[in-house]
């Protein structure tokens, strides 16, 4: 039993504004398991205002000995051991969660959607996303993003208005808007989702600071539009937190600590009656593929996160047509190149 590391460094197409900064880099920690010949891959994305980094995600591991785990298939139990030994840390326990199920499917034989009896010609399409930019650039995102059904949005900034009026003058495709935090006050919340809503935008997601839950659950009450949580849900026990709150979640990996716990998630949302998005962070085909797994079960993907870098170093699930289309490979599906 072998268990690698290697910190590796994404190089984003485009610089990548949001509400709260902007950036052309995301550190990440790639992860292999290696048992009976058989390499399960797995990857932490580590963006800057999560709190992890590189050094974090070293220290997390160098705490780890897989050596005490014999059979990899109780991950149930191994799982448990990793999440317990620091709070925190969900990107790296993801890549390790990621990496264990690779090897798992790999030595079964099986991609993940078959074993969790899924059918890949049930995943959703996926948006592309159009941060926070001038107009030009804005159109020409928008003209680059001709095989998406759909766009999601980045609001939050000075100019959110000239953003969807410009993406208007090209394109009539359905939007998505991600504010990530951006509205601080409810009335000018509400009053920027009721115009959201004259023009053609889906859904919003994370409207206001995830510390003003009762700000959102008032928004909610009064919205024309459902609200999805994004930066205030990250694990399975948070979701309690968007009862009232939100109308959906956005589940990632990276914040849930993988495979295993967003699958629970799922489960959960469902039982309250909730929508279901599969996010990301920008990260390479590994993580990607990993997430596409789960995508047959939700209702909305956000998957488009290998498609903003320049160096990925796998390939796996990709984009036909505008949907996340599921590799046929074991595990998670994507194969180093
Ligand atoms: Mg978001």
């Amino acid at each position: 039993m072998k268990l690698r590391s290697y910190p590796y460094t994404l190089e984003l197409r485009h610089a990548f504004t949001l509400a709260a900064g902007s950036r052309t880099t995301t550190a990440v920690m790639m992860v292999e398991v290696e048992q009976d010949g058989i390499v399960g891959y797995g990857e932490a994305s580590m963006p800057p205002y999560l709190g992890e980094s590189q050094a974090s995600a070293t220290a997390f591991l160098s705490k780890i000995d897989l050596t005490k785990y014999p059979d990899l298939f109780l991950t149930e139990g191994i799982l448990g051991d990793i999440d317990s030994i620091a709070p925190g840390n969900n990107a790296v326990k993801a890549a390790l969660d990621i990496a264990l199920h690779d090897w798992q499917g790999k030595k079964m034989g099986y991609p993940w959607y078959r074993i969790w009896g899924l059918d890949p010609s049930k995943t959703p399409f996926t948006t592309y996303t159009i941060g926070i930019d001038t107009k030009e650039a804005v159109r020409r995102r928008v003209t680059e993003a001709g095989i998406y059904k759909v766009l999601k949005v980045k609001l939050g900034g000075e100019n959110d208005r000239e953003m969807i009026e410009t993406i208007r003058e090209v394109t009539d495709k359905p939007l998505r808007v991600d504010v990530n935090q951006g509205w601080k006050d409810r009335g000018f919340a509400l009053r920027m989702i009721e115009w959201l809503a004259s023009k053609g935008v889906e859904f919003v997601e994370q409207p206001m600071p995830k510390d003003q839950p009762d700000d959102i659950a008032w928004l909610r009450a009064k919205s024309p539009l459902p609200l999805i949580g994004d930066e205030s849900v990250l694990r399975l026990a948070d979701i309690r937190k968007a009862i009232g709150v939100f109308d959906g979640i956005n589940i990632k990996l990276m914040k849930s600590t993988g495979m295993s716990e967003a699958y629970k998630m799922i489960a959960a949302a469902r039982a309250l009656g909730m929508k279901v998005m599969i996010g990301c962070m920008t990260e390479t085909s590994c993580a990607i593929s990993a997430a596409a797994q789960l995508s047959p079960l939700a209702d909305y993907a956000d998957l488009d996160g290998a498609l903003l870098i320049r160096n990925d170093m796998f390939s796996g699930a990709s984009i036909v047509d505008g949907r996340v289309t599921l590799p046929e490979g074991a595990g998670i599906g994507a194969i180093k190149l």
